[in-house]
C-alpha cells in the first residue's frame, strides 16, 4: 500500500502525471531506477485527456516532411495494437476528395502509399479507394462534387485510460505514484542533487524529498516548472496552441472521417466516441496560464460549420467540448508547419520534455532513460516490447 507521503529520497522524481510522465516512470523503473511520480491534479487531467485520441503516424505530417516522426509513431502504433488490444483499436478512416478540394487525389494517393510503406506494410496499414457504388454507405456524406473517397487504417484509443494504464503498470512495478501532489520548489544541493518541496492538496505543510534527477513532464507547464527551480534553468522558447474538440450527438457513424475544413483546408476529424461523435480540432495560439484555457464560441462555430458542410442532413447537438494545449517550438511559421516531435532538453540533472505525441510515449520515455543513464553512468537494457507482459516484472 502506498503511504501518505513519499519516502525521503529517489534516483528520479518525475513531475507530471500525463502520458509522458507515466511512460518515463514506467521505463525508468524497468531500467532499475527508484522513481517517484507526482501529479498536481488527477492522472491525465490535462492534455492527455484532451487529445483527438488517435494512435497514429499522422498522415498530415508527411506534407511537412516529418518522416522520422511518422515512421516512429507508426512503429509505436503497431506495438500498441498488439500489446494493448483492449485499449488501442484499429479503425478505417474515410477521406473524401471533391472537385474543389485543396489536395488533389494523386497527392493523397501518394501520401497513403508512403504511409503504408513507412508502417512496414504490415497488418492495419492498408488503404483502398471506395467505389462510387458504395458512397451511399458513408453516413450521408455530401456527394455533390465528390470525386474520390479513400479509406485507410489507423487506430483510436481512450487517451486518459491509456495514461492511467501506463501509470498503474509503473505503480505495480514499484514506482511511488501520488496524485494531488504538486511540486512547489526544487533546490539544487551537493552533487547536483535536488531537494523538492511537495504539497498535497489535502495537507497544510510541504513535504520534502531528495533526488538525483528530475524529469519535468508537465506539458504546457514545462517552463513554469523550470522557474520553480533554484538556481533557475534555461528554458526553450515555446508557444501554446489550443486545440478544441466537440462531442456531439447522436452518433454520426461507426466510421472515422478525415475532412478538410472548407474555411482553411485544415484537417478535422469526425470520430465515433463512446456512442457520440468527436469533432476536432482547432489550432489557435494561446497566451494565458494553461489552467485558464477554455473553448471559444468561434471554435464551436468553426467545427460545427465543417460538420454541416460535409454532412448536410446530420442534425446534431453539441453535448460538451474540451480543449488542450499543444507545446510547440516558438517560431513565425504557422502551427501546422512546426515540428510535432518531442524535444528532450537536458540541463545537468534536469530533463524537460517539450511537446510530442501521445502515440510516441514509449519511444520518448526510452530516449529519456538513455539520458538518465548518461547522468548515472549506467547502460540500461530494457525489453520495451514486453512492458505489459504479466510475467515481466523487473
Ligand atoms: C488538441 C490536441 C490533440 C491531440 N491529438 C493527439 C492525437 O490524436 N494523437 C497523439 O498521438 N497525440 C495527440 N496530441 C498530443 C498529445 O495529446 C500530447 O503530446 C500528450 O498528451 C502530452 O502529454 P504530457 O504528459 O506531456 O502532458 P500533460 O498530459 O499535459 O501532463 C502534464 C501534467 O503535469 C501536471 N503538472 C503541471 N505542473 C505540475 C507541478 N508543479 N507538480 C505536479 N504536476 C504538475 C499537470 O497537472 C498535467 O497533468 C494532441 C494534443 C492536443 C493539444
Amino acid at each position: 500500500m502506498t503511504s501518505v507521503y513519499p519516502q525521503a529520497s529517489y534516483d528520479l522524481v518525475v513531475i507530471g502525471g500525463g502520458i509522458q510522465g507515466a511512460g518515463v516512470a514506467l521505463i525508468a523503473k524497468r531500467a532499475g531506477y527508484s522513481v517517484l511520480l507526482i501529479e498536481k491534479n488527477t492522472w491525465a487531467s490535462a492534455t492527455s485527456s484532451k487529445s483527438s485520441k488517435l494512435i497514429h503516424g499522422g498522415l498530415r505530417y508527411l506534407q511537412t516532411g516529418q518522416f522520422t516522426l511518422v515512421y516512429e509513431c507508426l512503429k509505436e502504433r503497431q506495438w500498441m495494437l498488439t500489446s494493448l488490444p483492449n485499449l488501442v483499436k484499429p479503425s478505417w478512416f474515410y477521406l473524401p476528395i471533391y472537385h474543389d478540394s485543396h489536395y488533389p487525389s494523386w497527392k493523397i494517393h501518394l501520401g497513403l502509399f508512403l504511409y503504408r510503406l513507412l508502417s512496414g506494410n504490415g497488418a492495419y496499414s492498408q488503404y483502398k479507394i471506395i467505389p462510387k457504388t458504395q458512397w451511399h454507405t458513408l453516413s450521408g456524406i455530401q456527394q455533390k462534387g465528390l470525386k474520390t473517397v479513400f479509406a485507410y487504417q489507423d487506430a483510436q484509443t481512450d487517451d486518459a485510460e491509456l495514461t492511467r494504464h501506463v501509470m498503474s503498470r509503473a505503480q505495480k512495478l514499484g514506482v511511488d505514484c501520488y496524485e494531488n501532489m504538486e511540486c512547489m520548489t526544487a533546490t539544487r544541493g551537493a552533487n547536483y542533487s535536488y531537494q523538492l518541496e511537495l504539497m498535497h492538496s489535502d495537507q497544510q505543510k510541504n513535504h520534502v524529498v531528495h533526488c538525483k534527477t528530475i524529469v519535468n513532464a508537465t506539458g504546457p507547464w514545462v517552463n513554469q516548472v523550470l522557474h520553480k527551480l533554484d538556481p533557475d534553468v534555461h528554458n526553450l522558447p515555446i508557444e501554446l496552441v489550443q486545440g478544441t474538440h466537440l462531442v456531439v450527438s447522436p452518433q454520426l457513424s461507426e466510421k472515422c472521417f478525415y475532412l478538410s475544413a472548407p474555411q482553411d483546408n485544415r484537417a478535422v476529424f469526425c470520430l465515433p466516441w463512446k456512442g457520440k461523435t468527436l469533432v476536432g480540432t482547432t489550432e489557435i495560439t494561446y497566451q494565458g496560464p494553461p489552467e485558464d484555457a477554455h473553448v471559444t464560441a468561434q471554435e464551436k462555430n468553426y467545427l460545427s460549420t465543417v460538420v454541416k458542410h460535409y454532412f448536410p442532413a446530420y442534425h446534431f447537438l453539441i453535448e460538451s467540448s474540451f480543449c488542450g494545449l499543444r507545446v510547440l517550438p516558438r517560431s513565425s511559421k504557422k502551427a501546422f508547419f512546426r515540428s510535432r516531435e518531442t524535444l528532450i532538453s537536458k540541463n545537468s540533472t534536469i530533463i524537460s520534455l517539450y511537446g510530442g505525441k501521445l502515440t510516441a510515449w514509449r519511444s520518448t520515455a526510452t530516449k529519456v532513460v538513455t539520458q538518465l543513464d548518461k547522468i548515472f553512468g549506467r547502460h540500461s537494457t530494457v525489453d520495451i516490447d514486453s512492458l505489459f507482459d504479466d510475467n515481466s516484472t523487473s
